[in-house]
């Protein structure tokens, strides 16, 4: 049996013996497949060529992906508190050197997704740590690629996950596309972990939103209004995305909303 990983997305899928038909992430409209058509990893030739990337960048959080880059290059970020640690998404695959670093930390306590993009190997991570609830966005199930019980579907708009660590639905990208606001992060003033939820643009300051970023689907007025009032309510100063050049180091809150005033501008 082989844990098939769908090249174009990083998804892993439930074992199986020959691949499956097809990927429901990458035949959404917010992914593509690929014109050679859908292709598969096996996890295990995988775990064979490639090592997660660990970088330590800031006190107590560590961004973790996988090198050579697999799917859309995606990295986890592990958030460390005195009540334990975090992981805020997720990548294909989890090597033993890493597990093996995260059990000398204490483990992990949870897993938190932003959206469907960063599920990949979550349920090889959580296992990995005896089981430790994945909880991800019930607005976005049906996208899980990979069924197990130890998934935890959340619904309203915020969950509070440990001390100083909470997750916010904020919508957009996906209907359950979130962010996790970290309070002791950027020196106590706050950050906020955003996977794509909250796109980090070239320009120094700015940021955007789409319902896809590859196929340039761009979301409605409304939706923008809806995305700058919650993260209003938010307190941090530091924002960062699923990718490790994907930063604002400071005044964050101020980069979002004149973003969101730009965006909403520009649709007029
Ligand atoms: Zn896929
Ligand atoms: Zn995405």
């Amino acid at each position: 049996m082989t844990i098939w990983i769908c090249k174009t997305c990083g998804a892993q899928h439930p074992p199986s013996q020959t691949p499956p038909d097809h990927c429901r992430i990458c035949e959404d409209e917010r992914q593509y497949v690929s014109a050679q058509g859908q292709q598969w990893l096996d996890r295990d030739m995988i775990g064979a060529g490639h090592a997660n990337d660990w970088r330590e960048i800031e006190a107590g959080l560590s961004s973790i992906g996988v090198a050579p880059t697999i799917a859309i290059g995606q990295r986890a970020l592990l958030v460390q508190t005195e009540a334990g640690n975090v992981l805020w998404d997720c990548v294909p695959m989890l090597d033993e050197a890493t597990a093996n670093r995260i059990a000398a930390l204490g483990g992990l306590k949870a897993i938190c997704l932003s959206h469907p993009h960063f599920y990949t190997g979550m349920v090889e991570w959580s296992e990995a740590f005896g089981g430790v609830p994945i909880h991800l966005a019930e607005a976005d199930l049906a996208h899980v690629t990979r069924p197990s019980p130890l998934i935890k579907p959340w619904s309203g708009d915020r969950l509070d996950v440990l001390p100083g660590v909470s997750v916010h639905r904020l919508g957009g990208h996906f209907t359950g596309s979130s962010v996790l606001e970290w309070s002791a992060g950027a020196d106590g003033k706050g950050a906020l972990l955003v996977g794509d939820t909250i796109h980090v643009t070239p320009a120094a300051g700015w940021v955007s939103f789409m319902r896809s970023y590859p196929n340039l689907i761009p979301l409605p007025a409304r939706t923008i209004r809806t995305i700058a009032d919650r993260v209003a309510a938010l307190r941090f100063d530091r924002i960062y995305g699923g990718w490790p050049d994907k930063v604002i180091t400071s005044d964050a809150q101020a980069a979002i909303a004149r973003s969101a005033e730009r965006y909403i501008a520009a649709l007029a």
